[in-house]
């Protein structure tokens, strides 16, 4: 077994103004940003001041929507190699994140499209990145992942060891504005990566510790941390977890609640975490039956998967209503057929059992 996340990771309160000099890795910053959160958090501005004491020059692109697309992507590679950037500061949640290490392999690699980044054998250098979480969630601050939407409107990740963040800043004051359905959606996506580590067949004895503490402090904080939005220390335990379930990921990958959410995030709007978090009790069921070693930490945390299934209702991740239909369900389940996790879950899967799981999401 091996652990590897080569991030330095800095955390807790004011790191950023701890730690100046070990944001600058280039001579010219380019800043990856959505419209909003990077200003409203106060992390660009944190960011700014460290770039105005070491006097480096920087663009600011802040056009990275909710599932950044090639076009986000592309116009961020132009922008940085236009302006001669030779390193990537992402700030924001996953989106931003994920963006701006797509632009920091396509700028060291002038004649890549976006579609080359998924064959990781095109590519052996990538700008320096540094990561700055406004969110707790993504865990994209310590992983080697990337996920974009592709034209034909499929999400998709690429992975690389380049795209590890050099560096990263973990601080929940940037965190606690979040409104309540960000904070849910986000929470319930580290969820996910910590029980999807679990479930998986690529789990090691490491990623289960981390992926355990992930839960159980998910478990213990995100329903206090919605009462109580504000509180500086229920939100810094809540992007602990988060990033220790990046951390796992990082050696376990998703499975197949991550797949099967990608479609209704994409076809009905449902954001990433909670699309996701959807899945996580069916597929937990389909892993019990097949290997009941493999759910035994959740159950632990939980009490059982029954009970695990009723935090996720009181917590308001099945407060929607969506329908599918028969074409639809033909579409989705031939790309989770198709699609690289369900090779690491375990249990059989078929057209007609993954249709069955969507049509069940329907009826919680
Ligand atoms: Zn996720």
């Amino acid at each position: 077994m091996q652990f590897y996340m080569p991030t330095k990771l800095y955390y807790g309160n004011d790191i950023i103004s701890q730690h100046k000099e070990e944001m600058i890795l280039g001579e010219k910053a380019i800043i990856v940003t959505g419209r909003n959160s990077a200003k409203i958090t106060g992390a660009l501005d944190d960011v700014l001041s460290v770039l105005k004491d070491f006097n480096v020059p920087y663009i600011h692109y802040d056009e990275i929507g909710e599932n950044p697309t090639y076009e986000m992507v592309l116009k961020g590679k132009e922008l940085a190699i236009k302006n001669e950037c030779d390193f990537v500061i992402a700030i924001g949640g996953g989106s931003p994140m994920d963006a701006g290490k797509a632009i920091a392999v396509l700028a060291a690699n002038p004649d890549l499209s976006p579609d080359n980044l998924f064959d990781m054998n095109n590519y052996d250098v990538a700008l320096p990145i540094v990561t700055i979480p406004t969110t707790a969630g993504t865990g994209s601050e310590v992983t080697e992942y990337a996920v974009l939407t592709k034209p034909n409107g499929r999400k998709s990740g690429f992975k690389s060891d380049l795209i590890f963040p050099d560096v990263s800043y973990l601080d929940s004051k940037y965190m606690v504005k979040m409104n309540k359905s960000l904070t849910i959606t986000t929470a319930v996506d580290a969820l996910s990566h910590a029980v999807e580590g679990i479930l998986s067949k690529k789990s090691t004895t490491i990623s289960n510790i981390l992926a355990r503490e992930a839960i159980t402090l998910i478990y213990n904080y995100l329903p206090q941390t919605l009462e109580n939005p504000e509180n500086i220390e229920f939100r810094e335990k809540l992007a602990i977890a988060s990033t220790l379930a990046g951390m796992v990921i990082a050696q376990t990958g998703t499975i197949l609640p991550h797949a099967m959410g990608y479609r209704i995030t994409i076809h009905k709007k449902i954001r990433h975490g909670q699309a996701t978090a959807l899945f996580l009790p069916l597929i937990a069921d389909e892993v019990k039956r097949f290997n009941p070693e493999k759910t035994k930490i959740i159950e632990k945390i939980f009490g059982s998967l029954e009970e695990f299934e009723k935090f996720l209702k009181k917590i308001g991740v099945y407060d929607l209503k969506i329908e599918f239909s028969e074409e639809e369900l033909e579409l989705y389940s031939d790309e989770i057929m198709s699609s690289s996790h369900i090779k690491n879950t375990p249990g059989e899967y078929n057209k007609d059992k993954i249709k069955e799981m969507y049509k069940k999401i329907t009826k919680i």
